[in-house]
């Protein structure tokens, strides 16, 4: 019978712990008694840097059950990176891992689907969501939009898939070849192959408190989710720059004209305009490289993603 791991990611969810324990203590059981997995199958709670009373909640769940295992990370090292630290983590002591944010927003049916594809002979299960009308229109929209863009960008991510799913214990192994610091699970996952399915995953809103992703780890997450992939940006100011020269050109012929046609002096406008804007697009184009720039400077310091603090095995 199998063992398995659940890892669920916490930042600041005191509201919202003792909901999901409870329900995932539940269906544990019914899992079990399914003789779907083994009685020794446990539920990790990662604490990703709290500032609330998170931790103090997840050792009481410990203490009252064995069944709940925490791993208390030094500082907020953000989603991507607490997934991994509970993935490795759990990785020696499981055959197969499903991470799932703590928030109860992912279908739990889901998970025992998941355990059959994986009996079935399957390595990675994605749960896709197949209907998110919980989720905030805005949010909704920008991750599709997002999405789109990144299969446009040539990047192999799983269409409305984020980081719900279950891994075999030989692809975590793999995973833990991945020497990254810029993390995007969902780019790297299908890189490493192995036999995958996908499971519906029907979003509900969040049980409780609000959402920990803001804008700014979102728009992070959305960058690394394409320029850690693609080097597509990097062609497309290429031809940008390429567009332009073609563009200066005309206005070259144009300069030309009016200096014969004694009308130089109109040319002011569009020169101010033109200074203008072929400096936004070297600034842009300077960012755009910068941004890669940036991403083997974190590379080659190899850091480590993250630092455990405690664990409660
Ligand atoms: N999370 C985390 N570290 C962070 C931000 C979020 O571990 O820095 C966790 C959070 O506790 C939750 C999951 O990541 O379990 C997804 O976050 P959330 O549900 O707030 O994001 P949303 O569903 O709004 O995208
Ligand atoms: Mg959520």
């Amino acid at each position: 019978m199998i063992r398995l791991a659940i890892v669920s990611p916490c930042y600041n969810e005191e509201e919202v712990l003792d909901l999901s324990a409870r329900r995932l203590d539940e269906l544990f059981n019914r899992m079990v008694s399914d003789g779907l997995i083994s009685s020794d199958s446990f539920v990790m709670f990662v604490n990703d840097g709290s500032r609330d009373s998170s931790w103090r909640i997840i050792s009481r769940l410990h203490h009252e059950n064995p069944r709940f295992k925490g791993l208390n990370l030094a500082r907020n090292v953000g989603h991507q990176n607490a997934i991994m630290a509970g993935m490795m983590t759990a990785r020696d002591m499981s055959d197969a891992v499903i991470t799932i944010d703590a928030d109860l927003q992912d279908d739990l049916e889901a998970i025992p689907r998941m355990v059959k594809a994986f009996i079935d002979g399957y390595d990675v299960v994605y749960g896709v969501k197949v209907e998110r009308q919980a989720d905030p229109v805005l949010k909704r929209l920008s991750a599709q939009a997002f999405y789109r863009l990144q299969e446009k960008m040539g990047v192999k991510a799983i269409y409305n898939h984020a980081d719900f799913r279950l891994l075999s214990r030989r692809v975590l192994d793999e995973l833990s070849r991945y020497r990254e610091k810029n993390l995007y699970l969902r780019g790297i996952i299908p890189q490493i192959g192995f036999p995958s399915t996908t499971v519906d995953d029907v979003i509900a809103p969040r049980a409780a408190g609000k959402s920990k992703y803001s804008l700014r780890k979102m728009l992070s997450l959305a960058l690394d989710g394409i320029t850690s992939f693609s080097v597509k940006p990097l062609y497309a100011i290429l031809y940008l720059g390429l567009a332009f020269i073609l563009i200066s050109l005309g206005i070259g012929v144009y300069v030309i004209y009016s200096l014969f046609a004694h009308t130089a002096v109109h040319g002011w406008a569009s020169l101010m305009l033109s200074v203008w804007m072929v400096g936004g697009f070297i600034l842009i184009s300077l960012g755009a490289v910068g941004l890669y720039v940036g991403k083997i400077y974190k590379e080659i310091k190899d850091r480590p993603l993250y630092h455990i603090e405690d664990f409660l095995d």
